[in-house]
């Protein structure tokens, strides 16, 4: 079951933020995969559906990219968006193997609850979901818009702590909502709550300039 990847796969990439403190506990390396096979209405990520487009990039690069930023910014961790992580299960399962190899966190967020992952056939799911410390999980529900937890879009999905690392009384949890706002060559970065649910992420790929926030 173990994924080992070379250095140069490929991973189909929407963004990158080497620098978050908006998408999980403390000081994290944010990374949206390009690509989701579900269609929530009101996804707030409708560019990263289709699995067409998004930058391709080497497994080995965002490696070197994670490792920087624990050395320059001493990240926690790693979290993975969408798109879909679960829907480039191979490639997520390496950098969840790789982050946890040098003492990152892992969080996951999810469109497919914790009983459909455990059953999908992809080895690299079950990889992936091993390396994980906090898993969200379920479906963007619109109607259902989550207003006191952390981090969280809808009330339907669920925190699951697939580790030890992390507990749901940690104070974290209890914090305000953060939104992080960026300038970068002239145009807007936006993440974290609620631009999840409302204002959309921009759509600049960072990872291009490699200078951070
Ligand atoms: S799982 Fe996430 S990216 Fe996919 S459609 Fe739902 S909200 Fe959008």
């Amino acid at each position: 079951m173990t994924i080992r990847m070379q250095p140069d796969y490929r991973l189909s990439i929407a963004q990158i933020v080497p620098r978050t403190e908006a998408e999980g506990p403390g000081v994290r390396f944010a990374l949206w995969f390009q690509g989701c096979p579900l269609r929530c209405p009101g996804c707030c990520n409708p560019e990263m559906l289709p699995f067409e487009g998004g930058t391709p990039m080497a497994l080995g690069e965002i490696v070197r990219q994670m490792g920087q930023g624990l050395e320059s910014h001493g990240i926690e961790g790693i979290t993975l968006l969408g798109g879909e992580p679960l829907a480039h299960a191979p490639g997520a399962a390496a950098l969840a193997r790789a982050a946890r190899e040098i003492g990152l966190s892992v969080m996951v967020f999810t469109g497919y609850t914790l009983e459909e992952a455990r059953q999908m056939p992809d080895t690299a799911v079950a990889e992936l979901l091993a390396h994980t410390d906090i898993l969200v999980d379920g479906p963007y529900v619109r109607e259902q818009p989550d207003s006191t937890r952390r981090w969280i879009g809808s009330t339907n999905q669920r925190v699951h702590f697939l580790s030890e690392r992390y507990r749901a009384d940690d104070p974290c949890w209890r914090q305000p909502n953060t939104l992080e706002i960026r300038l970068r060559e002239g145009e807007l970065a936006v993440n974290g709550f609620p631009a999840r649910s409302a204002v959309g992420l921009w759509r600049r790929p960072p990872w291009r300039t490699p200078r951070d926030p």
